[in-house]
């Protein structure tokens, strides 16, 4: 099965500066009120109709709502000085997130009750490219004669022609976050990160590891780094600019999972 679309739509960058102007400008002046569907869907269309998406792909109403998501989430984090007030998933660092999928089905139901956790989001790796992708549901989970969980998987974007069975322990973890301009400092040489890689006939997300950071001054465009990173699954190096890179949420990232 050949993926022809980019899943991983909270860490969509492909926005044009006009774009992403507008976003920012709605937000503030809308607040709660624009990341409700009917209006990120008014904003998908006109983005779409407008000459500055002429020959690019169509962004989607989800792309536009988690871009806006993430950004007043940054906003948030900003303005107070609450250490409760972070970024990203809010469940605390204690949470066995992964123990709570392992066990029976009421188990997987108080995490999906729990409203501790859920904000949570998960990302999978597919068996058949070894790439992460999000997950939209957990479908239903199995014990094997060895003992180990798997969990059958429904991946956002794609029907259920397209699940996949997948380790528990192995193929499932919390979701990588994308990375905003301003968090380029937290990426360190020999970080694990999630890459967005571009090819011909498939965009998708690979583990890889950064190898070398070349540290430039910021401007208007925002971080003009380059880092270079190594996939994990064949060992290629590639440059690569801040938004094609995600990170993992640093409380959950259990170790010989990369
Ligand atoms: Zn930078």
């Amino acid at each position: 099965m050949v993926r022809l679309r980019p899943r991983k739509n909270r860490a969509f960058s492909g926005f044009t500066e006009a774009e992403t102007a507008r976003m920012e400008e709605l937000l503030k002046e809308n607040g709660e009120e624009s990341l409700k569907q009917n209006s990120c869907c008014k904003l998908a269309k006109s983005f779409n109709c407008s000459a500055g998406r002429a020959g690019k792909s169509p962004v989607t109403w989800k792309q536009i709502q988690s871009w806006l998501q993430n950004k007043q989430q940054d906003l948030t984090e900003k303005t107070t000085s609450s250490p409760i007030a972070s970024n990203g998933p809010v469940a605390p660092p204690h949470v066995p997130v992964s123990n709570g999928l392992l066990g029976s089905s009421s188990e997987m139901a108080k995490v999906k009750m729990d409203p501790d956790l859920s904000n949570l989001e998960f990302e999978a790796r597919s068996s058949k490219d070894g790439a992460w992708y999000d997950v939209a549901k957990f479908v239903t989970h199995r014990v094997l004669p060895s003992g180990e969980t798997e969990v059958r998987v429904r991946f956002i974007g794609f029907g259920a022609e397209d699940d996949e069975w997948v380790n528990v322990k192995k193929a499932v973890r919390e979701r990588s976050l994308p990375l905003e301009p301003s968090e380029c400092r937290k990426v360190k040489v020999g970080d694990l990160v999630l890459c967005f890689q571009e090819r011909t006939d498939q965009s998708i997300y690979y583990d890889a590891h950064v190898s070398k950071i070349q540290r430039r001054l910021h401007d208007i465009r925002g971080c003009r780094c380059i880092f270079l990173i190594r996939y994990d699954h064949d060992n290629i190096e590639e440059s690569v600019r801040l938004r094609r890179l995600c990170r993992r949420p640093s409380y959950y990232d259990p170790p010989g999972n990369a």
